[in-house]
């Protein structure tokens, strides 16, 4: 299964290339056939947004209410690393790739 390149319409990224491109706010990758940059769409942006968001507040709630080893590493560390591997492995499988806007 691989994903389509905005520019050519080749599908040249595998999962792991395209979760590598990053968000809109990237420079994003280069396709391997024509070279063209192509980065992650609003949906893995709003997706992204939404888990840090909710690893924040986590994250601020445990500073105020969490005081063991162990409560701050499930409440403070867990979600962090959940909402980056959710957010990864979105991008390799869903969401699609477009052209990147900001240039080196
Ligand atoms: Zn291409």
């Amino acid at each position: 299964m691989k994903h389509t390149c905005p520019h050519c319409g080749e599908k040249t990224f595998t999962p792991l290339q395209k979760a590598l491109c990053g968000g809109m706010s990237s420079a994003g990758k280069k396709c391997p056939s024509c070279g063209g940059r192509c980065v992650n769409g609003k949906a893995s942006l709003l997706l992204n947004t939404i888990l840090r968001l909710i690893a924040f507040v986590m994250i601020i709630v445990t500073y105020f209410v969490h005081t063991t080893f162990m409560q701050i590493l499930w409440f403070g560390v867990v979600p962090l690393v959940l909402a980056f591997v959710i957010g990864f492995l979105f991008d390799m499988f869903f969401g699609k790739l477009i052209e990147a806007i900001k240039h080196e």
